[in-house]
């Protein structure tokens, strides 16, 4: 049996049509975008048709709000080191604890060499952010408020259209991190207030090391990296075309697919869900249940340590996370659930499940054949559990 698939969420397989689309891009039409001849306006044809795909999938304006990058990683540097210069006066960000590395790696290091005051907002126990104190944290001195579209571990989402108002209403400029939820939910950048947008083609079954910025028309963006004046100047160096190709080509499928595919996905993802919570005791739902990701379960096994059962499942033939995959490996529970003020006894239990276009029904009758024997296994070696059972029962709602 060839070993299933359910960790989506750190990355996808990049779709065969993608790669096709992407082939012709190394050695036939090899073109550098910026030569006046005819090998490069092949070329830039290209280019300007996956700006097009892209612009489609966000519901931009303007193709030319989307400047290339080489990934979510990027784009998050960018839109944070932007929003810092040439705002006379502005020197905060406002963000939250429970964004990805891409984000809580540069605010770290901007606040520890250049004295930017951060304000890192808390969620509650659902995931949702305290919308008072993220009022309360903007003000004349706010550069930019950056709250992700969709956590990476929980699937949560955030209303990123009335945290942009807020922020306008203070004068700052708001980006989110989008990378988890574009192609995964509809949008529609042009009716919304969001100033610089990020996504990451690896995420939605396009190729990895290629992304996007999308800042809206009339904000003013300063380039991270300088060089020649491709994508208008605003990020210098010759153009990745086939992984702009391919990130333009998984754009398209990602649009074509995505009501069906959401919809499909999420009955699996509930079916997963709800099979696991009714036959294994002392497991908790972690995210917002009505307001996440349709492909995401992060489900904590209380009394356990999430890297045993991600070991035994994967010994099962079943790839999951026990969380980011970026602090994998690390014996400190994720900073997400951390945030959430999980109960101790489930902060190292957690597990996600994320899933894609790519997986059936079969998939989820895997998990929910291997995976109570996992947990009865598991916890039958735990000192923890054990222990628990000598505490009154009340306290193990
Ligand atoms: C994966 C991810 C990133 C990083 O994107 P890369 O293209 O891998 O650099 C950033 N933010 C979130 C929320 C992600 O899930």
């Amino acid at each position: 049996m060839s070993p299933v698939y359910l960790d989506n969420n750190a990355t996808t397989r990049t779709d065969p049509a993608v790669v096709q689309a992407m082939l012709p891009f190394f050695s036939e039409h090899f073109g550098n975008a910026s030569s006046t001849h005819v090998f490069g306006e092949k070329v830039g044809e290209a280019l300007r048709a996956a700006r097009k795909q892209l612009q489609a999938l966000l519901g931009a304006a303007y193709d030319h709000e989307i400047i290339f990058t080489s990934g979510g990683t990027e784009s998050d540097n960018a839109a944070l080191l932007s929003a810092l210069e040439g705002q006379e006066g502005r020197d905060e960000i406002v963000t939250t604890k429970v964004e990805h590395q891409a984000i809580l790696a540069v605010v770290a290091h901007l606040e520890k060499t250049r004295g930017i005051k951060v304000h890192q907002i808390g969620v509650d126990r659902q995931g949702r952010l305290d919308m008072d104190a993220y009022a309360a944290a903007l003000g004349p001195r706010t550069a930019l408020a950056s709250v992700m579209w969709a956590n990476n571990e929980t699937g949560t989402l955030f209303p990123v259209n009335e945290l942009a108002q807020m922020a306008h209403a203070a004068g700052a400029l708001f980006h989110s991190d989008a990378v988890q939820a574009v192609g995964k939910v509809p949008m529609d950048l042009k009716s919304m207030e969001i100033d610089m947008l990020s996504l990451s083609g690896h995420k939605l079954h396009g190729p990895k090391g290629i992304g996007a910025l999308y800042v809206k028309k009339g904000v003013k963006f300063k380039p991270l990296i300088r060089g020649g004046h491709q994508e208008r100047g605003r990020r210098g160096g010759t153009e990745n075309v086939p992984g702009i190709i391919g990130l333009g080509a998984a754009a398209e499928l990602a649009l074509a697919h995505l009501e069906e595919e959401s919809t499909r996905v999420k009955a699996l993802r509930d079916r997963l869900e709800q099979g696991v919570l009714q036959q294994i005791p002392h497991t908790l739902l972690n995210g917002e249940p009505g307001n996440r990701l349709p492909n995401t379960a992060n489900i904590a096994f209380e009394y356990l340590d999430g890297e045993a059962v991600l070991t035994h499942l994967n010994r099962a033939g079943i790839a999951t996370s026990t969380g980011s995959a970026c602090t994998s490996g690390s014996t400190e529970p994720s900073h997400v659930l951390r945030a959430m003020d999980l109960p101790a006894t489930a902060l190292h239990g957690a597990i996600r499940f994320s899933l894609s276009r790519e997986n059936s029904g079969e998939d989820v009758d895997r998990v929910l054949e291997v995976l109570p024997d996992i947990i009865t296994k598991l916890r039958d070696m735990s000192p923890a559990w054990k222990n628990r059972q000598g505490e009154p029962a009340s306290s193990h709602a």
